[in-house]
């Protein structure tokens, strides 16, 4: 894992192969939260997402990456996204069709949709963040670069 202070510009290098780039100028901010928050909302919604907001820390970081990993993560996004929206017109076709079974084909592509969108987005994946200093998960060449 890389530690990184939350707020930081990252080598010029692309995260997932490290590929050399121009410069580290793709701007990540993901998002981290204690995981225990997860099970605090399977027991309350309300308090779950309460908790969820209060414990969250959003990192700023400019990363580097390059333009294959800047293609297959547009390609994921749009991917993703274009299930989840079709899932809609299965959808009406099922309530207009009055056939019920579609209902099934509506949660997989809207679900999966959103799934792939949501891996497909991410960059660098951050593990734990204590205080000011996060361990992100990164590709594993870029890994290997900084040992
Ligand atoms: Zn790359």
């Amino acid at each position: 894992m890389v530690v990184s202070p939350i707020a930081a510009t990252w080598p010029a290098r692309c995260v997932h192969c490290n590929a050399n780039v121009p410069a580290a100028d793709f701007k990540a901010k993901p998002v981290w939260y204690p995981k225990w928050v997860i099970i605090v909302f399977l027991l309350s919604r309300l308090i779950g997402i309460i908790l969820y907001f209060w414990k969250r820390r959003t990192l700023d970081l400019n990363i580097g990456l390059c333009e294959e990993h800047r293609r297959k993560r547009s390609m994921a996004m749009w991917g993703g996204g274009g299930a989840a929206a079709f899932a809609f017109v299965v959808l009406g076709a099922g309530l207009a069709l009055d056939m019920p079974e579609l209902f099934i084909g509506f949660l997989l592509l809207f679900v999966g949709g959103l799934i792939v969108l949501a891996l497909g987005a991410r960059t660098v994946t951050p593990m734990s963040v204590e205080g000011e200093v996060a361990r992100l998960k990164v590709g594993q060449p870029f890994l290997e670069s900084l040992r």
